[in-house]
């Protein structure tokens, strides 16, 4: 499995076969940040440093941009809908996405810090 599928399927950076979550799924609402402290199948311990899960804000962010965007494009573009629809779209959006954001933002943060056997 190459490093983007691992990331895709939030699976261990480092082995590819132990998941990151103790629940499957992209969108899980509830226990969307359990973990395991270290991967089931190697080890690798995911914590690696008191902090290290503040970094993945960043790799989330551009998760909520592309979820966002079109509806602020629209707010601003549309002469017709009211930007009020678009504000509601834009928090059932966020809404439907959060879990998405959080657990994916984690996987692409821990991808990149951790590199892949061999
Ligand atoms: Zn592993």
């Amino acid at each position: 499995m190459n490093h983007i599928a691992s990331t895709l399927l939030l699976k261990c950076p480092k082995c590819s076969k132990g998941d990151l979550f103790s629940y499957k799924g992209m969108f899980r609402y509830t226990h969307m940040l359990d973990m395991p402290e270290n991967c089931p199948h190697c080890g690798q311990k995911y914590c690696i440093e008191p902090g290290f899960w503040l970094g993945a804000l960043w790799t989330s962010y551009p998760i909520v941009i592309l979820t966002e965007l079109p509806f602020l494009i629209g707010a601003l573009v549309s002469k017709t809908i009211s930007p009020f629809w678009f504000f509601g779209g834009m928090v059932l959006a966020f809404v439907f996405v959060y879990p998405v954001m959080l657990r994916l933002g984690r996987s692409i943060w821990i991808h990149i810090n951790i590199r892949k056997l061999q």
